[in-house]
């Protein structure tokens, strides 16, 4: 570890092992990447080339200049979608790099669909219809227009028909099956056409997934819903300690000295701070971990450190540089986001481009024993 640096590991193995286990959990739907937001925070390139090592043949990014940056690392036969859509005038850098839009009005479909028409070519895009969680795609009065006049879809190749649901991290929430019932009906309308409604929380709602199945966190190890976790986790962070002092009791710590000691008090200080996308709301609530020892944060998380209660712990463990851990075996995503008040997602879109980032590689799989005729 570079002294005085955090670091990040990110296990491409664990990656590609949640790759399969969900491929598993969907069959026989396709199992897709989504990779926005530079792939939760890993690192885009990184994760897309082991999802496509796997087998992944589609990705789903949010933004053009994204899957742009992403399309040249990329063989041609894995399609990269822009969840996001079109913008006005983006349409021929999008048809320039080959990738799909994710058309999601009747305004996106007639600009693509000129644009086709300017250049003579046919152009691929995906469908996204709102089936109830009013962010993006078509909504019914615009599906009702298409589906009356099919004209408006000359020169565009659909290959994927799609919503996105809103409560699928409650597994037994009912407005899943509403959205469900609602894609059903609509996605009928587009026969041969690929369907893709489920995301990671899809996944795991014990009924057919369509065709396609767009996941995200159950990638990146994040729990799909409230259940117990199925997946193997992915990152890891681990800092060194800066500084120990001993303080008496009565001693304020950190900004605002909103934590105040209440016996001697031996206080350690991490490198780590809400600059670093560790969530300034875990002061005086979250913890971490120090030779499997959980620690509490006292005080308020500063922009580059935060202070940790470290009394009662063995000094061995509290020298200049000592490991501690704030995400890993003891600690999960998951965790940390609960105690911060927020959701995985945000924990590791949030990670410092400042750790130093170490990337696990792939293991080759086992051999499969051929089975006997
Ligand atoms: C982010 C996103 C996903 C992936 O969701 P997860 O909960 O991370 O699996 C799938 N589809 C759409 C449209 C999304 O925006």
């Amino acid at each position: 570890m570079v002294p005085g640096c955090a670091r990040l590991t990110i296990d491409l193995d664990a990656i590609a092992a949640n790759y399969r286990l969900l491929r598993r959990q969907v069959a026989p739907a396709e199992m897709a990447g989504v990779v926005k937001a530079d792939g939760y925070g890993l690192g885009a390139g990184r994760v897309a080339e082991t999802l496509q090592n796997e087998g992944c043949r589609r990705l789903f990014i949010a933004l053009l200049q994204e899957a742009i940056a992403l399309r040249s690392t990329l063989p041609p036969d894995v399609a990269i979608y822009v969840l996001n859509g079109l913008m006005p005038g983006s349409e021929p850098d999008c048809a320039a790099h080959g990738i799909v839009p994710v058309l999601n009005s009747l305004d996106q479909l007639e600009r693509w669909a000129a644009c086709a028409a300017q250049s003579e070519r046919v152009l691929p895009a995906a469908l996204q219809v709102d089936t109830g969680m009013s962010r993006l795609g078509m909504p019914a009065d615009e599906v009702d227009v298409l589906l009356a006049d099919r004209s408006r879809l000359k020169g565009i190749n659909v290959s994927l028909i799609m919503s996105h649901l809103a409560c699928a991290d409650h597994a037994d929430d009912t407005f899943n099956g509403t959205q469900m019932r609602r894609f059903e009906a609509i996605s009928a309308h587009f026969p041969g056409v690929a369907r893709a409604l489920d995301n990671s929380g899809g996944a795991f709602l014990g009924r057919p997934h369509f065709d396609v199945v767009r996941a995200g966190i159950s990638l990146y190890g994040g729990a799909p819903n409230q259940g117990t976790n199925p997946v193997r986790p992915v990152v890891g962070l681990e800092a060194g300690i800066v500084q120990v002092r001993t303080v008496p009791a009565g001693t304020g710590v950190g900004y605002g000295l909103s934590f105040v000691t209440e016996r001697e008090s031996q206080i350690a200080t991490v490198p780590v701070g809400y600059a670093d996308g560790w969530p300034r709301s875990l002061g005086n609530r979250g913890s971490v971990y120090i030779a499997g020892t959980r620690v509490p944060i006292v005080g308020r998380v500063s922009m580059d450190s935060m202070t940790v209660d470290v009394t009662g712990l063995m000094a061995d463990h509290l020298y200049a540089g000592a490991p501690v851990e704030l995400i890993g075996p003891h600690q999960t995503i998951d965790r940390v986001a609960c105690d911060a008040g927020t959701i995985s997602y945000e924990i590791l879109t949030q990670l410092s481009r400042r750790y130093e980032r170490d990337y696990l590689p792939v293991r080759a799989e086992p051999p499969l024993r051929s089975v006997a005729p």
